[in-house]
């Protein structure tokens, strides 16, 4: 045992365990302090230095460049839900059971780490997210992913096939995982996974394709082992796996997997078992269902009905909606996030001494555009491009003007501009 300072001090004032408990106590003025606590408060300053934008120094300990050192902080799920406030317009719901969810699931690593006395071991919490494209599924598993400074990939389930078919095994998805994290698995093991157009290797039922298996229950089965915690072998550069190739090894029993799909007509499951539910029920219930968004009553019973297998249902317990975006809030997605769409554009403009003002009206018409065109806020992106491409294009001079020039952007110009654009003729023809 090492001991500084004042022999005659027992105890971390932090944690209060006696010296004869920990290896080193350090002395202070007032108190000590051992070493699990200085781990923790090196953990706390680091977070700390995160939120404020100031990346903190790479760990002596590990050796390893990944800029992932050290366990993930637990954030209480009230935090978590304010911090995607800052990035996610609407949501609530959503924000709600996902904060909760990834809360759950890094209290649960964090549980393994100690020795678990009573035996009980809290199940993985992956989560299912559903909702039309565009209403922010990536952003709010990326936004998670920022803040608790965990290796975050994004993968497309379409392009895996069942083991022996042109494509990509499922074990690739973990290749991209650890390219984030330059190949240190340790912080791979404790990543998040956001799996896109999960949806679309739902079981079809009829017309199976021959050639391929890009949907069914082949990938699905893939799927099952990853999601559940297994220890997997991976093509570190992805890909098909090959004899030769040396493999790393992945357990995934603390990898958080969201996956996400649009479940295009998955209302019609919903409507055929709330309907056959309500009858024989009492007619106010009936009547109580918002026919609008029949999203919002999505169970695990109709993603089953939809063509996922049970079980790889039953290892995505939590289902999140998204509900469709409406015009206030594309309106607030293009102005209020911390890098909303509109800011982008006026720090391009300043870049060259041009105060870029959008006036309501042109905000409002933008987003009524995109509502109108069925894009969600992906569309919001080629309606300014469609607006903004003159202006970018003319404004700009060879020597940056030392005087600042201003434009102002109106209803009328914005909707000019949309007129003239190849965006605006393939709409009205
Ligand atoms: P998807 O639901 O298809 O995964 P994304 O999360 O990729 O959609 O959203 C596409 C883009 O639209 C994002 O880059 C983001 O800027 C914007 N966006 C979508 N929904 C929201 C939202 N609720 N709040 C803020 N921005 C959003």
């Amino acid at each position: 045992m090492i001991k500084r300072g004042k022999p005659t001090q027992h105890r971390c004032s932090f944690c209060g365990r006696g010296e004869e408990e920990v290896m080193i106590l350090v002395s202070g003025m007032d108190g000590q302090i051992c070493e699990t606590c200085t781990e923790k408060a090196q953990e706390i300053i680091n977070q700390e230095l995160r939120k404020a934008g100031v990346e903190p120094p790479v760990e002596e300990k590990t050796g390893k460049s990944s800029k992932f050192g050290g366990p993930v902080e637990l954030i209480p799920p009230k935090s978590i839900k304010t911090f995607l406030d800052k990035y996610v317009i609407g949501q609530d719901e959503a924000k709600k059971v996902l904060a909760v969810a990834v809360y759950n699931h890094y209290k649960r690593v964090s549980q393994q780490m100690k020795i678990n006395e009573d035996g009980v071991e809290i199940e993985k919490s992956n989560v299912l997210f559903i909702g039309q494209t565009g209403t922010g599924k990536t952003l709010m598993a990326k936004s998670i992913a920022k803040l608790l400074n965990v290796p975050f990939t994004i993968v497309d389930a379409t392009v895996f096939t069942e083991a022996g078919y042109v494509g990509e095994d499922v074990e690739s998805i973990l290749s991209r995982l650890l390219q984030v994290c330059d190949y240190d698995v340790e912080a791979a093991e404790r990543g998040i996974v956001y799996i896109d157009e999960i949806d679309k290797i739902a079981r079809k039922q009829g017309n199976p394709s021959i050639t391929r298996d890009v949907s069914g229950e082949g990938v699905q089965q893939g799927m099952l082992k990853m999601l559940e915690g297994a220890e997997v072998l991976v093509p570190p550069q992805g890909g098909r796996k090959h004899p030769e190739q040396k493999l790393v090894k992945v357990n995934t029993g603390n990898i958080l997997f969201i996956c996400g799909g649009a479940f295009d007509g998955i209302e019609k499951v919903i409507a055929r078992r709330v309907n056959t539910q309500v009858i024989g029920y009492n007619k106010k219930e009936f009547e109580k269902i918002d026919r609008e968004n029949l999203l919002q009553y999505v169970s695990h019973q109709d993603v089953k009905n939809f063509g996922l297998i049970p079980e790889l249902v039953g290892r995505l317990p939590v289902v999140v909606h998204l509900d469709p975006l409406d015009l206030d809030a594309l309106r607030r997605i293009l102005t209020e996030p911390r890098n909303a769409l509109l800011r982008q554009y006026e720090e391009l403009f300043s870049l060259e001494n041009i105060q870029l003002i959008l006036e309501p009206a042109a905000v409002d018409f933008i987003a009524e555009k995109a509502l109108e065109y069925k894009l969600g806020a992906r569309g919001l992106r080629s309606l300014c491009e469609a607006v903004l491409t003159d202006a970018m294009f003319e404004m700009p001079t060879p020597t940056k003007s030392a005087e600042q020039r201003q434009l102002i952007i109106t209803r009328a110009y914005a909707e000019e501009k949309l007129e003239r654009s190849r965006m605006g003729r393939l709409k009205a023809a």
